[in-house]
């Protein structure tokens, strides 16, 4: 460290480290001047560093710092690093002009330890937003049991598995736990107002207004009716750049703000790839009969009724137990994962294509009248029958047999649909395979 001499005085070449506020406030001349005329310790800190850029005679007096003391100096060389690391975090981060709420910190000088009252008060000096510390050298009494509680009560939220913010009722955050710091990667004079956040959390401004107006509705609903804000999740970004989903919830409390951030990016993600198992047919990656049988209900429930708006299209493959009995099953499973392969190519974008089980397999056709779904599924017989199948070893012919209806006016169920589907597949086993038959 430089050590300038008969200073409590500020270093005049040390560059202030955070940029200018933009109000220049006073000079840090006239500051040096007026802390001297205190009687009261006062430590002009540096507010995203806490580094103390200035203190007067008393404070010099109270730290037993005699007439060597290098300036800047960080505070916990002060204070000890405890009571620093309490004045980051509980600290008032209020308007400039403002004077903070005054809180107990136990410092630690050399090996003796003090609890003090320290006032906070924003103030900006030569441009550069700044902190006035004020401290009270005799605190009332019980001060020692109370700094005790609040040192425990901040080693509890900063233990809390989740980010924890608590903002005044300006929405200033007060309060912001070691976890945020953690999720999110920010430190908290990067966030001095919520503008900050938005700005730093939603960096796509499409994405920052439709959240922002989420919270902000949400939010208000809560207040309006004195209860908890119905939780809700985001994508937010993190200071590495990594995304991650948060579930937001938020209450009032008492003159507090208290928002939540629970983490809850592996487990939506856990979510998505059992959602995803449970509803694809593993060796041919379409929907399973499972979830076909869901969006069917869906598409009945949601598209008009009347007649021949959904069309459907059973398949199966012929004499499908030979090419198993002939080329193994391997080779079964390969001619499956074609046959899949080139019915998708032949059917429309927006149809439903799932594996019901084995060698059987359904097209559901929204918008399609009875002559599209004859062309489809032609289409789909062809592309099948006109080129064998090439398993690595084998060159395997294959034709599939297809049965096909149409939704009948005021009919809502699927299953009487499919029964119909399964006659005419029926008929075209029974009529020569390899061919399509239909059942209006
Ligand atoms: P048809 O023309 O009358 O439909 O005759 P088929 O042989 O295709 O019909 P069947 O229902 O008798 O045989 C279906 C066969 O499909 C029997 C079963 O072993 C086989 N199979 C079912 N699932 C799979 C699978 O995942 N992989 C393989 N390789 N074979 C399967
Ligand atoms: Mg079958
Ligand atoms: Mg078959």
């Amino acid at each position: 460290m430089n050590v300038v001499k008969a200073s409590h005085r500020i270093d005049p070449d040390a560059a202030p480290r955070s940029a200018p506020a933009v109000e220049p406030g006073r000079s840090f001349f006239d500051m040096d001047f007026w802390i001297n005329c205190l009687g009261t310790p006062v430590l002009v800190v540096e507010e995203d560093a806490l580094v103390v850029r200035a203190m007067n005679r008393s404070a010099g007096v109270m730290f037993r710092l005699g007439a060597d003391i290098s300036l800047p100096c960080p505070i916990d060389h002060l204070v000890g690093i405890e009571a620093a690391r309490t004045l980051a975090q509980t600290w008032s981060v209020g308007r400039v002009g403002m004077i903070g709420e005054p809180i107990l910190v136990r410092c630690q000088f050399g090996d003796h330890c003090r609890v003090m009252l320290v006032t906070i008060a924003p103030v900006v000096v030569d441009g550069t937003a700044m902190r006035l510390f004020t401290i009270s050298e005799s605190p009332p009494p019980g001060s020692v049991a109370i700094a005790t509680w609040q040192e425990n009560l901040l080693a509890l939220l900063n233990w809390l598995p989740f980010g924890l913010e608590i903002t005044n009722l300006a929405d200033e955050a007060q309060f912001v736990n070691a976890h945020f710091h953690e999720l999110f990667g920010f430190e908290q004079y990067e966030l001095k107002t919520s503008e900050d956040w938005w700005r730093h959390a939603y960096p796509d401004p499409d994405y920052r207004r439709f959240a922002r107006n989420l919270w902000e509705k949400s939010v208000e609903e809560a207040r309006a009716e004195n209860r908890e804000m119905t939780p809700f999740e985001l994508q937010v970004a993190t200071k590495d750049g990594s995304r991650r989903t948060i579930q937001f919830r938020h209450r009032t409390l008492l003159d507090l703000h208290v928002n939540l951030f629970l983490d809850v990016t592996k487990e939506r993600a856990y979510a998505r790839e059992l959602r995803r198992l449970a509803d694809t047919d593993p060796l041919t990656g379409i929907m399973n009969r499972r979830r076909f049988f869901e969006e069917a209900d869906r598409l009945f429930a949601t598209s008009p009724d009347g007649h021949g708006n959904i069309a459907m299209l059973l398949l199966d493959i012929d004499h499908f137990k030979r090419i198993n009995d002939n080329h193994g099953h391997g080779d079964g499973d390969i001619v499956l994962e074609e046959f899949t392969r080139r019915c998708r190519e032949a059917i429309r974008r927006d149809d439903l294509f799932a594996r019901l089980g084995g060698e059987e397999f359904v097209v559901l056709l929204p918008d399609a009248s009875e002559r599209e779904v004859r062309e489809i599924g032609e289409r789909v017989r062809a592309a099948i029958a006109d080129a064998p199948f090439i398993t690595g070893l084998a060159s395997i012919p294959v034709t599939v047999s297809l049965g096909a209806t149409l939704r009948r006016a005021g009919e809502f169920s699927v299953d009487a649909v499919v029964s119909r589907a399964d006659r005419a597949l029926y008929s075209a086993k029974a009529n020569g395979r390899n061919r399509l038959d239909i059942e209006i």
